[in-house]
Parts: C-alpha cells; structure tokens; sequence
C-alpha cells in the first residue's frame, strides 16, 4: 500500500530524522518531495534541490502533475 514507486522511495520520503528538524536539514535525506515535485537534495546548507523526472533506484516516471496527496 505504498503511494510511492517502490519500497526504497518510501522509505526515503516517510524516512523522520530525530536529529535535524527538517529534512532538508538531513545529510541522510536524499530524495526531497514538495508541491508534486521530487528532488535530489543539494546538501550545501541550504534547503535546495534539483528537480528529477524518474525515480534513481527503479527508474519509475515520477508523478509531478497528477496531483498529490502526500508531502514532506
Ligand atoms: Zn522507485
Ligand atoms: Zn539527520
């Protein structure tokens, strides 16, 4: 029953770091997910991150325009 891709992806968005408040702020968060669109997070303190079209560990097309019911 996961809303995402694959099982790594899941992982990574529903992924809470005890540490750091914000994913953003988490050298551990890979993937970032706001407003439909997925990212590879720029870890270069501040909370940017680069847009990508397909999932980096099962090559699945990401959903950016079918609206969306999760967030980070
Ligand atoms: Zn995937
Ligand atoms: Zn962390």
């Amino acid at each position: 029953m996961s809303v995402y891709c694959c099982d790594r992806m899941d992982y990574e968005l529903n992924n809470k770091c005890e540490v750091h408040g914000t994913r953003a702020d988490c050298p551990d968060a890979l993937i970032a997910f706001a407003d439909g669109i997925y990212g590879l997070f720029i870890h270069d303190g501040g909370s940017s991150f680069v847009e990508i079209s397909y999932c980096p560990w099962c090559g699945s097309r990401l959903s950016t325009s079918s609206g969306s019911n999760a967030s980070i």
